[in-house]
């Protein structure tokens, strides 16, 4: 190996340095190897992709595990540095998905589930003020319903064009789609062909509002 004058200077340095601690009767195994237990005890980052848009930036998700490798608490989110899309950065949405899932109390310190995070589906009534909790077969069944019942009282079978004459259009411009930027190709393949069958015209996605 080939060593620089200035590496050669750096390198005599440092050992000088710990062999007259050592001298003095320090042990700095110890230490050493404490520090560093502390730093990465029982923590692992696991990389993953923001659930949030398109864009995929990839982040880091550091928890605490047990002996049995069993996750314990949730400790940060960061951008992934060896992610190609984001190297290393987050958007303000992605750097606060920390807060999709625990935080801790302030208080105690415990961690506990976010209680502004919606768990279950919330339904409003027409004219009401309070939010009711429901069930996901009620939820699925009554958006269902309004679904049929919108298309139905909405639906344009011909439409007469600039010669008088009339052209089959089965479409209904009652309903609209807005779809999520997390969806990968395959939903927003699905998506597209559910809402074209049932005649809607009108799709969005969350990334054009
Ligand atoms: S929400 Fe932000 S961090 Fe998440 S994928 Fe989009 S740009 Fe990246």
């Amino acid at each position: 190996m080939r060593v620089t004058r200035r590496q050669f200077l750096k390198l005599s340095g440092a050992t000088a340095a710990v062999f007259s601690a050592a001298e003095l009767g320090f042990n700095f195994e110890a230490t050493a190897s404490a520090v560093k237990q502390l730093r990465i005890k029982n923590v692992t980052p696991t990389p993953t992709i923001c659930p949030y848009c398109a864009s995929g930036c990839g982040l880091v998700v550091y928890a605490e595990r047990d002996s049995e490798g069993k996750f314990v608490k949730l400790l940060s989110v960061h951008g992934d540095p060896d992610n190609p899309i984001n190297m290393g950065g987050a958007c303000s949405k992605g750097s606060a998905m920390f807060n999709l899932r625990e935080i801790y109390d302030p208080e105690t310190g415990e961690q506990m589930i976010n209680p502004k995070r919606v768990q279950k589906p919330l339904y409003r009534a027409p004219g009401s003020t309070k939010w009711e909790e429901k069930d996901w077969d009620w939820m699925l069944d009554r958006i269902a319903e309004k679904i049929k019942e919108t298309r139905d009282s909405s639906f344009i079978h011909k439409e007469k064009i600039d010669d008088g004459s009339e052209i089959i259009v089965n479409r209904t411009e009652k309903i609209a789609s807005v779809g999520g930027s997390g969806l990968d190709n395959e939903e927003c393949y699905l998506l597209s062909k559910m809402m074209r069958s049932l005649g809607v015209v009108y799709l969005e996605t969350q990334a054009r509002i």
